[in-house]
């Protein structure tokens, strides 16, 4: 094959960062940040910026100027090119999140798998189209008006589930990307999210469809779509689940 040539290349490199852009508008981050929003500075961080630089304090320092952020184009140019954990070594893409920034219903899963990582979007698999039949069909809304994240924002290896150390980098992410969107209702989808969210060792059986709180934000656990792909017959289970959101969404009281 021969090589290609610099128009050639430019238009490869022009439909890159074309992709790139609707990525970063679909997760609600509308223009391109001149520069990532400068650490939080403490002392000793500023003082010995390159001895601190990759261990804990430094991770907290650049952490706690994620929860400075204002904004979700903000938090993802904070979490910038992300190495805090092990999983930034085996990630195609980190997924932010999708959506309205100011929507009303959010839904929070584990973390990306294969489409996932390789298109920078959650929920776009397999388990990703049962979600957006949920939200199109069953509630009768567009995947764009609602919000969707994970707990993890990278692709852990062989999909197993995260590991502690990785939800503790991460978590701090999800934690402002709630505070930023303040929806009405978060609907945790598996054991995964919701025992993050409400750091809790209760099964999922146990805490699905029943109402719980965020921080004050209506939550509602219920099965993972993954689970329901291999379940089909609890699908009427998240339906009951989904059904009780609605009501909320539409005025009635929890
Ligand atoms: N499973 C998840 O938990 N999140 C995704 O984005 C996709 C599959």
């Amino acid at each position: 094959m021969s090589e290609p040539n610099d128009t050639e290349e430019l238009a490869a490199l022009t439909t890159t960062l074309k992709r790139h852009l609707q990525r970063r508008q679909r997760a609600g981050v509308g223009y391109l940040p001149k520069a990532a929003p400068a650490p939080v500075k403490t002392a000793s961080v500023s003082e010995t910026p390159d001895l601190l630089a990759g261990t804990e304090s430094a991770m907290l320092a650049d952490t706690r100027s994620g929860l400075q952020a204002e904004s979700l184009d903000q938090l993802r140019a904070v979490i910038g090119d992300c190495q805090r954990c092990k999983l930034c070594s085996g990630r195609t893409h980190i997924v932010f999140g999708v959506g309205d920034p100011q929507a009303k219903l959010m839904f929070v899963g584990e973390g990306p798998v294969r489409d996932e990582d390789l298109q920078g979007d959650p929920f776009v698999g397999r388990a990703g189209q049962l979600l957006t039949d949920i939200i199109t069909k069953g509630m009768g809304l567009r995947r764009e008006d609602v919000y969707i994240c994970n707990v993890v924002k990278c692709r852990p290896p062989d999909n197993r589930n995260p590991e502690p150390d990785e939800v503790a980098a991460c978590e701090p992410f999800l934690k402002k990307q709630i505070d930023i969107v303040r929806p009405d209702i978060i609907v945790g989808l598996g054991k995964f999210a919701v025992q993050t969210l409400l750091g809790s060792k209760v099964p999922i059986s146990k805490l699905r469809g029943v109402w719980a709180s965020y921080h004050g934000i209506k939550l509602m656990p219920t099965f993972h779509p993954a689970y329901l792909l291999r379940n089909p017959a609890d699908k009427k289970l998240v339906w009951e689940d989904i059904k009780q959101v609605i009501k909320v969404m539409q005025g009635e009281n929890a």
